[in-house]
């Protein structure tokens, strides 16, 4: 804990002293967000200790970078022209959706097998790093290192649990799904390999967007948010706060970026692509929530916190969505968004809410004295496997490699983060659900949230949108919405 913070805590009362004062009354809640940190507050003397022993306790997290990033090598594979390819944690990705059965199963046996070489020391870099969390918990005062991560956002241990029971009832839905892709591809269920699955349903889209073609696109589809809303997203526009073009030496990807005083620049690297035109549509929504925020917010309190982050940047993206797929009268062209919106909401939900489960089963572990063998964290993930994504009726038992993400990925290091992933997505799809649905006062609800800042704690923001997710109703709006989505492609495929 820094030094300015320490001060805070140890003076709270002449500061709440101090904040009677009519001038300063607007900072309590922000003070008084701290003030819960006391009974959590280490002595000197532990504070002495842990910061000479930081090197140490930051170790499993940095260790395990250097070994994923620059030692693990998954070596070389054969594209589809029969070129070598160094296949990199940067193009795993793209191979694993080649068109050609051969690359797909390289990339996927290279992957696999470096994993597998390392997977004790994996183990013991993340038994380390969860026995770590616990000794810290502990001296801090929390249970564990869930409620020590769950604290600051004020986010009740139940709701994380509830999100991950509400989604494994919804596992029917990837079922269906699966059933689907099978069945389109074609697939041998007795005799299918993982790297079947990822091959892509859909022709690519050879067709191209303008700039000016996607603008529109995305302004048409945004016009249920309602005249305010709109207004801000001409401005941005029109005063030009976005780059477009990829450029020489420009960093790739696209992004937002606001401060308290400016509307919020865009970087994008326009290809021309439908991707594009939904990216562009994420980041104004990043964009016009950080403005919504700054104008209602004062400095202390116009910055959204992590957990809120992507729920305009995803109700954005489901509002394109839906949009496209009323005004599109290509069947392929329909096809390949229905299959990225459900390829997205899969992976966003039940695929991270499988990695919370998995840190939470972990972690329990180490609470209670066991430790983590490269068995232990297998044994876990392949459970995980079939609960998450039901098999189909006698499909081939799956292969032995298909457990070894409980082993690489980097965000187990970042201690509960992933369940946010999931919330994000969900509310954002109820959001967007009322909206569409024309519910009375749900685009002014939704403005309230966007200018709420961090005035209040995310779950209570949310509530100013109308999503509690203390409740069943966000999670019943976005299952069903997927539902909705999985019937269309249903519908126009076969
Ligand atoms: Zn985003």
């Amino acid at each position: 804990m820094s030094f300015v913070e320490n001060e805070i805590l140890e003076n709270a009362d002449t500061i709440r002293e101090y904040l009677k004062n009519d001038k300063f009354k607007s900072e309590a809640i922000a003070y008084e967000r701290s003030f819960r940190h006391i009974p959590h507050k280490l002595l000197d003397v532990e504070n002495e200790l842990l910061s000479k022993l930081s090197t140490g306790l930051g170790a499993p997290g940095s260790i395990f970078d250097k070994l994923n990033d620059a030692d693990i090598d998954f070596g070389y594979i054969k594209d589809a022209d029969g070129e070598e390819i160094h296949l990199t944690q940067g193009n795993y990705s793209k191979y694993m959706k080649d068109k050609n059965t051969s690359v797909r199963k390289a990339a996927f046996l290279n992957h696999g097998e470096e994993y597998k070489k390392h997977q004790h020391t994996l183990s013991m870099i993340y038994y380390t790093y969860i026995s770590n969390k616990k000794t810290l918990s502990k001296i801090s005062k929390f249970e564990d290192g869930l409620e020590a991560s769950l604290f600051s956002d004020n986010v009740p241990r139940q709701l994380y649990t509830n999100l991950i029971d509400k989604t494994k009832s919804q596992t029917h839905l990837v079922k269906k799904w699966r059933t689907i892709v099978a069945k389109v591809l074609k697939l041998d269920i007795k005799t299918v390999n993982p790297w079947d699955w990822t091959q892509p349903l859909c022709e690519a889209s050879d067709r191209n967007y303008t700039i000016e073609e996607g603008i529109e696109i995305i302004r048409e589809a945004l016009q249920p948010l309602g005249k305010k809303y709109i207004e801000k997203f001409d401005y941005l526009i029109n005063a030009r706060w976005i780059d477009f073009y990829p450029t020489d030496n420009k960093t790739s990807g696209a992004y937002s970026s606001s401060q308290w005083d400016t509307p919020a620049f865009i970087l994008m690297n326009w290809t021309g692509k439908l991707r594009d035109v939904a990216t562009l549509a994420h980041e104004i929504g990043h964009s016009i929530h950080s403005m919504f925020s700054n104008e209602k917010q004062t400095q202390t309190y116009h910055s959204y916190p992590i957990f809120l982050a992507e729920v305009a940047s995803i109700t954005n993206e489901y509002l394109l969505t839906r949009h496209l797929l009323k005004i599109s009268t290509d069947v392929e062209e329909k096809k390949a968004i229905l299959e990225n919106t459900i390829g997205d909401f899969i992976s966003t939900v039940f695929r991270q809410v499988q990695f919370a489960e998995f840190e939470m089963l972990a972690h329990d572990i180490v609470n209670k004295g066991g430790s983590l063998t490269s068995d232990v964290l297998l044994g876990i993930s392949k459970k995980l496997n079939i609960e998450y994504y039901p098999k189909l009726e006698n499909e081939n038992d799956s292969h032995e490699f298909s457990g070894l993400w409980a082993l690489f990925v980097p965000h187990f290091y970042m201690n509960f983060y992933v369940y946010k992933y999931a919330t994000g997505l969900i509310a954002a799809y109820s959001i967007g659900e009322g909206i569409l649905n024309d519910e009375p006062g749900a685009v002014d609800k939704y403005i309230a949230f966007l200018s709420s800042g961090c005035r209040n704690f995310p779950i209570d923001t949310l509530k100013e949108a109308g999503v509690d997710l203390q409740t069943d109703s966000p999670y019943n709006n976005a299952f069903s919405a997927l539902s909705k989505l999985i019937s269309e492609f249903d519908k126009i495929a076969f």
